[in-house]
């Protein structure tokens, strides 16, 4: 087995403390990573917190990871030792679905995610990584290139692609389409440097008018709805092809489908609380419009993100931390306080105890 060291939750309060444990050794088709950023996601405190009741602690979280390949089996190709790879939400599927066959392993049945988060999950726990080495099987990392920031793209692997994934599936990466993206959080703003990179219009709506400015100017977003106000929501009734939701709190959702034309999809990403289903209007779609979600990508769709991104210059917007101000940055997340996303420097600031 290989050492690492890491931050774990606990228990339900959630904070973060230093944890030895193991990793597998390096097999036939593995590579592994010494890590150097990890993102931290929205999901990374739902799960420590255990927002959903079905969190198996310990939990070491962490899937937006970026890393050096230290050891590559002898059966790997895409990798070798000292090249960059990322790995996101997923490190295992059955590879024998449909679905695996189509690259979508990210709909497997059978998906194994990067740290354990359902207690239902298996016998094999997984740790993620706000730790410092990862061993993968080469399959379920992507190759990093030369040309993009380290810390800025390692929020790609879950934030990107979980925006990107809908923007291509749903025909919205195109010029002459027009795309709302509501909340402007992690996954917000790069929906937005995604749709604009692909040359569509791209509306932000926020419910804090306070987000105009940036939205604007510096994320270069075309136009900004903010929601409570009405007269603003009415001139845009009937105008959008894609409506990208990343708000995980219940909201109402019969004035965002008024927003779109016939034809048009409401995309959920936002992870929904379970004990709060939420009221579907049916009403507005009977417009011919759809009301559907998605969750983070494949594999190749996922290295199809990063060489873009790389090719457009997209980074996420970052706040790169030192391990041990992680449970700070976790209260700060929980009150929406960072532009747009945490990273931390493993390689510079997890130091073995
Ligand atoms: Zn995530
Ligand atoms: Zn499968």
């Amino acid at each position: 087995m290989q050492r690492a060291f890491g931050y774990a939750a606990r228990d339900h309060s959630g904070a973060l403390s230093p944890f030895s444990f193991t990793r597998r050794p390096n097999g036939d088709r593995d590579i592994t990573m010494k890590i150097l950023y990890c993102g931290i996601c929205h999901t990374d405190l739902d799960v420590i917190k255990n927002k959903h009741g079905i969190s198996s602690y310990p939990i070491v979280p962490g899937h937006e990871i970026v890393g050096v390949v230290t050891q590559a089996g002898r059966k790997v190709n895409k990798f070798k030792v000292g090249d960059k790879a990322g790995v996101g939400c997923l490190i295992g599927s059955c590879r024998e679905c449909d679905n695996c066959h189509a690259g979508l392993e990210n709909y497997c049945p059978k998906p194994v995610y990067t740290y354990t988060i359902f207690e239902s999950d298996g016998d094999t726990k997984h740790h993620g990584g706000y730790s410092d080495v990862l061993v993968v099987e080469e399959h379920f990392a992507v190759r990093i290139p030369d040309a993009i920031s380290l810390a800025g793209c390692a929020p790609l692997l879950c934030a990107g692609i979980t925006v990107y994934s809908p923007i291509r599936h749903f025909g919205l990466d195109r010029p002459g389409k027009r795309i709302g993206v509501v909340g402007l959080g992690g996954l917000g703003h790069l929906a937005v440097k995604f749709g604009k990179a692909f040359g569509a219009g791209v509306t932000v709506i926020s419910s804090s008018e306070r987000k105009r400015q940036e939205a604007i100017e510096e994320l270069k977003a075309d136009s900004f709805i903010a929601s409570h106000d009405l007269n603003q929501m009415q001139a845009a009734i009937g105008t959008m092809d894609g409506i990208i939701d990343t708000v995980s709190v219940a909201h109402p959702l019969k004035p965002l489908l008024d927003l779109l034309r016939t034809d048009g999809k409401l995309i959920m990403l936002g992870a929904p609380d379970l004990e709060k289903p939420a009221q579907v209007p049916l009403f507005p779609l009977f417009g011919r419009k759809s009301l559907v979600g998605s969750m983070c990508g494949g594999i190749k769709e996922t290295q199809e993100m990063m060489d873009f991104a790389a090719e457009h210059n997209i980074t996420s917007n970052v706040e790169v931390i030192a391990m041990d101000y992680v449970n700070e940055a976790m209260d700060r997340l929980a009150r929406g306080d960072v532009r747009y996303r945490f990273v931390i420097d493993i390689v510079n600031t997890l130091t073995n105890l």
